[in-house]
């Protein structure tokens, strides 16, 4: 039988409705959310992220600030960058996209970016709240794969969620989220990663299987059971040279097995991509909302 699919896209409209009135709100208090899009390099992947992101904002009438800037750059001209954009009032949120070039420490600049304009939710000070349970920025994409759960009518609480991947962007953060004793959370979390032996005897018990693992199509269809909800994360080019572009997306899920196995799944593109733009919005009206009194 085939997977319910969970429509990231379609999820993600309802939440841009649901920003559109918030900005109206915010704009007849005087505020025009701003956010300042970074882009170290010329990285296909990140130039395209950036200007998805630049697109959203542009149609819920976000102001953007765009920085393309040399993989040259010395990291203390980025700092100085950053430090000019934390006292712009016109911009509540500071975007860096991820990976910076090698030359730069990425920590140093994301210390740098202030906590109240850290819309990314990346900061040391948000991930010590995240973890407390305090209320911060939660980082895009966990928050996102929770709203989406929730949202679709799988809502994690007392699942058992099993979490392929344990970085600093997906993995640890969505955990953390996920135990939290709180409405739509509350789950029991198991990390997998690659120090796990047999990864297939955790991911055959889960309710809710996230894959957030960066290589292509390594869940397959025996490493699931038939009642799973999951989750894909990944985003993986892999060479297609009959297609116009000459590769093709695929997640970390080989969706064309698994998808006839398991109760519902992510599509990629189409699932988690749409819920982290969205996420990055709704937590740069959140910060413009912070400096209405
Ligand atoms: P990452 O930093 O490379 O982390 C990958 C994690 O997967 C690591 O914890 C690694 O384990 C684990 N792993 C790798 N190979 C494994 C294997 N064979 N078995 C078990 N665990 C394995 O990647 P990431 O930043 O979390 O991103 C993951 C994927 O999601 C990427 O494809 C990325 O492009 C995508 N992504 C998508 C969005 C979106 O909005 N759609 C957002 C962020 C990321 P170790 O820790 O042991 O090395």
């Amino acid at each position: 039988m085939s997977a319910e699919i969970i429509d990231g896209k379609k999820i993600a409209e309802q939440i841009k409705d649901e920003l559109i009135e918030e900005i109206a709100m915010l704009n007849n208090k005087g505020r025009t959310p701003g956010l300042a899009t970074v882009l170290v390099g010329d990285d296909p992947a990140s130039a395209t992220y950036v200007r998805m992101k630049e697109k959203m904002c542009n149609e819920l009438s976000i102001l953007t600030k765009s920085y393309k800037l040399s993989a040259k750059i010395k990291e203390s001209e980025l700092l100085s960058i950053i430090n000019d954009l934390k006292i712009d009032d016109e911009i509540h949120g500071i975007l860096v996209q991820l990976p910076l070039p090698k030359h730069i420490n990425e920590q140093n600049i994301i210390n740098s970016i202030p906590e109240n304009k850290d819309v990314d939710g990346f900061h040391p000070a948000s991930w010590g709240k995240m973890m407390k349970g305090q209320e911060t920025f939660l980082p895009c994409t966990p928050a996102g794969i929770q709203e989406l759960l929730i949202r679709s009518g799988h809502n994690p609480e007392k699942k058992h969620v099993v979490i392929v991947g344990r970085s600093q962007i997906v993995g640890l953060p969505l955990a953390n989220i996920l135990v939290r004793k709180t409405t739509g959370a509350n789950a029991t979390v198991t990390v997998c990663h690659t120090g796990t032996k047999n990864i297939s005897h955790f991911t055959k018990q889960a309710e809710i299987l996230v894959a957030a693992i960066g290589r292509p199509e390594v869940v397959t269809v025996d490493m699931v059971n038939e009642d799973a909800v999951v989750v894909d994360v990944g985003v993986n080019r892999v060479e297609a040279p009959e297609t116009k572009r000459g590769y093709r997306l695929v997640g970390d899920v080989h969706f064309e097995s698994v998808s006839q196995k398991v109760r519902a799944i992510t599509p990629v593109p189409g699932g988690v991509g749409p819920m982290t733009i969205i996420m990055l919005m709704k937590n740069t009206v959140k910060s413009a909302k912070q400096t209405v009194f």
